[in-house]
C-alpha cells in the first residue's frame, strides 16, 4: 500500500516537475524573431546535428516546423554549458528532448529565410532527454519521399513526423471541419450508419465479418451506406450526411484501398440540379479554404456520350487541349474499303489528333500502336503531315480529296499527327483513344497543371453489360433512377434507358459519384429484374429496403464525394496512400501491424469456422 502511495507521489512528482521547468512555452517552428531576447522553453525531436569547431546545432522539429539550437561550450550560466554541451554531443536523429535557452538573432551571414525561424537561434541553457530513438531504418526528412513505401510503411510513425505527411494530414483535418460547417450550415444533420451490416452493392465483393452469437452467420461491412441513408430519407430526416468508411474487397489496383473514406450524403425532395449546385458550392467553399483558389461555378456539364465521343473517357480531363474526332464524313464513301465496311456494320472511325506529332519517329509510332493493340485495338493507323503531305501506310489507299477531308475535319497540318481506329464498338474505339490522349498529353507536357477543371458528367447509361457474368449489370448501383419517361423501357431494352446519375469529375478524376433514386418499390423490384435479381432473391437480400420504399418515401437524392482522393489532389500528391495516415499495402496488408494475421484455433471454433489450408507459397 505504501510502496503504491510512495510511486504515485514520485510520478506525480516528476510530471510537475516537468510542467514547470519543461513544458514548452512555444511551438519549435514558431520562434520568430519576435522572441528576441526572450527565454523559450521548446519540446521536439532532434534531426541534422552539425558539430562545427566545438558548437553543436541541431534543428527541433514540432508539427510547426524546425528551429535551430545551439550548444556552446563557452555559454550557460557559470560553466555548466560545457556540461550541457558534453551532452549534446550524445544527442542523435529522432531523439525526443526539451531545450531551455535564450533566443538571439542568428549571426548575419546564416540566415534562412525559408523559414519562419530562419533568423533566430535558441541558445540552450540545458536539455533534458525526453526519449532517446533506436538507430532509424531512414532519415526523417525532405529525402523520406525516395525511401522505400514498404519500408515507410513499415515504420510509419517516423514517416509520419516529417513535414509533409503532417501538411497532408492536417490538410485532410481541415477538409472534414469544413464539409461539417458547410453541410451543417446548409441544413444537413450528421447521422452514423451501422459498420456491421448487410451487403451493399456498389460492384466488389463484401469483407465479411462472422458473428459469434449467431453461428453460421456473418454482417459485411458497408461498401457504402446507400440503403441505410436512402432509409433515412424515408425515416424523415431529409438531410443526411456522415464522413464514413467504407470497404470494398477488389483486387486492388494502381491507386485503390481496401477502406476508404467518404462524404456521403442524401437529400429529400430534390432534382439533380440541387445536388449538383450544392456541391459546386462545397467544392468553391474548400477550395477557397485550402488553397486560395477561386473554382468558378456551375461546372460545365458533359453527357455521358460527349464525353467519350470527345474525350474517350468518363472522367475527362479537359486540361488537356485535344479532342477525338469521328472519321465517319471522311470513310463513309471512301474507296478505302477496310474501314467503310466498318462503317457501313454500324461500327465507328475514330482519330486522336496529336499536336506536333510529325516529329515522333517510327520507333515511336510502332510503340504508340503497340499500345493500342494491347488495350484491344485491331490495328492503328498513323497519319503524319509533313512538308505539305500527309504520311503513312494507308495514304496510298485513299484519293487526294480524302485526304484533304481529312486534313479539314482534323484541322491539322504540317508537323501534326492523327492516329486513327475503326471498331464495331464505339466504346472501345473512344476508350482506347482516351488512354492514348492521356498517356501522349503527360508525355508530352501537354496537361495544363496548374489548373483547376471540374465537371459534371450526366446521363449515363442506367444499365452495361457484363459479357463474363453474361447479364446486365448497373453503372453505378441498383437503386439509381431511370429517367422517368424511360422507365417503361426498362423490361424491353435495358441498355437504352439513361440514369438520373452524375459524377463530379475533377482533373481526370472522379472525385464523387451520386444519382436520384428510385423511390417506388415497384421501379426498384423492375430493376432488380434486370439486373437478373429474382423477386426472392430481392426479398432476402433487400427485403427491408422494398419495405421502407413502401411507406410513402419521399423522392430523394444524393451522392458520396471520395475524400482520399480529393485531398490527395488538394495537397497535389500522386496517390491517395500519401493522405491516410495507415493505408495498405496492394496486397490489401498493414505493414506496420502487420494484418490480417492467422488466428488461434480456439477462436475460429468458437466461431464455428473451419479454413481450409493455405499453400505457404499462395499467402
Ligand atoms: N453510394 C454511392 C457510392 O458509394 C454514392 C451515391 O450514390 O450516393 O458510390
Amino acid at each position: 500500500m505504501n510502496g503504491v502511495r510512495a510511486e504515485e507521489t514520485r510520478e506525480t512528482s516528476r510530471a510537475e516537475f516537468f510542467n514547470e521547468y519543461w513544458k514548452r512555452s512555444s511551438l519549435c517552428g514558431e520562434v520568430g524573431d519576435g522572441l528576441v531576447g526572450t527565454d523559450v522553453r521548446v519540446n521536439g525531436w532532434v534531426r541534422r546535428r552539425r558539430d562545427l569547431g566545438g558548437i553543436i546545432f541541431i534543428e527541433l522539429w514540432d508539427y510547426a516546423g524546425p528551429v535551430q539550437v545551439v550548444f556552446n561550450p563557452a555559454s550557460g550560466p557559470e560553466g555548466e554549458g560545457g556540461d550541457v554541451h558534453a551532452r549534446a554531443g550524445d544527442l542523435r536523429s529522432e531523439y525526443c528532448i526539451a531545450v531551455r535557452g535564450k533566443v538571439t538573432k542568428r549571426p548575419e551571414g546564416t540566415e534562412n529565410p525559408a523559414l519562419k525561424t530562419g533568423f533566430v537561434e535558441i541558445v540552450a541553457e540545458d536539455f533534458l532527454l525526453l526519449a532517446p530513438s533506436e538507430p532509424l531504418p531512414f532519415e526523417v526528412g525532405e529525402g523520406t519521399d525516395r525511401v522505400d513505401e514498404n519500408l515507410r510503411l513499415t515504420y510509419r510513425y517516423l514517416d509520419l513526423r516529417r513535414e509533409r505527411m503532417q501538411y497532408n494530414l492536417r490538410t485532410r483535418s481541415r477538409l472534414y471541419s469544413f464539409t461539417r460547417n458547410y453541410l451543417t450550415e446548409n441544413g444537413f444533420i450528421e447521422i452514423e450508419t451501422p459498420m456491421l451490416t448487410k451487403a451493399t452493392p456498389e460492384g466488389a465483393r463484401d469483407y465479411l465479418v462472422p458473428s459469434r452469437v449467431n453461428p453460421g452467420t456473418f454482417y459485411a461491412l458497408p461498401q457504402s451506406p446507400q440503403l441505410f441513408k436512402q432509409i433515412l430519407m424515408v425515416g424523415g430526416f431529409d438531410r443526411y450526411f456522415q464522413i464514413v468508411r467504407c470497404f470494398r474487397d477488389e483486387d486492388l489496383r494502381a491507386d485503390r484501398q481496401p477502406e476508404f473514406t467518404q462524404v456521403d450524403l442524401e437529400m429529400s425532395y430534390v432534382t439533380e440540379e440541387d445536388v449538383m449546385t450544392l456541391i459546386e458550392g462545397y467544392m468553391k467553399g474548400l477550395f477557397r479554404e485550402i488553397l486560395n483558389v477561386d473554382v468558378p461555378t456551375p461546372f460545365l456539364r458533359m453527357k455521358y456520350w460527349d464525353a467519350m465521343d470527345l474525350y474517350g473517357s468518363d472522367k475527362p480531363d479537359t486540361r488537356i487541349p485535344i479532342k477525338l474526332l469521328d472519321l465517319a464524313p471522311v470513310y463513309e464513301s471512301a474507296s478505302f474499303e477496310a474501314f467503310r465496311r466498318v462503317l457501313e456494320d454500324g461500327g465507328v472511325v475514330r482519330a486522336l489528333p496529336f499536336p506536333g506529332g510529325a516529329s515522333l519517329s517510327r520507333r515511336e509510332i510502332s510503340e504508340i500502336e503497340e499500345k493500342a493493340k494491347k488495350l484491344g485495338a485491331s490495328g492503328l493507323a498513323a497519319f503524319q503531315f509533313r512538308d505539305g503531305e500527309v504520311k503513312g501506310p494507308l495514304v496510298k489507299f485513299m484519293s487526294g480529296e480524302e485526304l484533304r477531308r481529312l486534313g479539314e475535319i482534323s484541322g491539322l497540318g504540317d508537323g501534326d499527327a492523327l492516329f486513327v481506329i475503326a471498331d464495331a464498338s464505339r466504346l472501345k474505339a473512344c476508350t482506347i483513344l482516351g488512354t492514348l490522349r492521356l498517356e501522349l498529353a503527360k508525355a508530352r507536357g501537354l496537361i495544363a497543371e496548374a489548373a483547376w477543371e471540374f465537371l459534371w458528367v450526366t446521363h449515363f447509361p442506367l444499365f452495361e453489360w457484363d459479357d463474363e457474368e453474361n447479364r446486365w449489370s448497373a453503372v453505378h448501383h441498383p437503386f439509381t433512377s431511370p429517367v422517368l419517361e424511360q422507365v417503361p423501357l426498362m423490361e424491353k431494352e435495358p441498355g437504352q434507358v439513361l440514369a438520373r446519375a452524375y459524377d463530379c469529375v475533377l482533373n481526370g478524376n472522379e472525385v464523387g459519384g451520386g444519382s436520384i433514386r428510385i423511390h417506388d418499390p415497384k421501379v426498384q423490384a423492375g430493376a432488380f429484374a434486370c439486373l437478373g435479381i429474382d423477386a426472392e432473391e430481392a426479398r432476402r437480400r433487400f427485403g427491408f429496403f422494398l419495405d421502407a420504399l413502401s411507406y410513402g418515401t419521399p423522392p430523394h437524392g444524393g451522392i458520396a464525394l471520395g475524400v482520399d482522393r480529393l485531398t490527395m489532389l488538394l495537397c497535389g500528391g500522386h496517390s491517395i496512400r500519401d493522405v491516410m495516415a495507415f493505408p495498405k499495402t496492394q496486397k490489401a496488408q498493414c505493414l506496420l501491424s502487420r494484418a490480417p494475421d492467422p488466428v488461434e484455433h480456439a477462436r475460429l471454433d468458437e466461431l464455428r469456422i473451419k479454413c481450409i489450408p493455405v499453400e505457404e507459397e499462395t499467402r
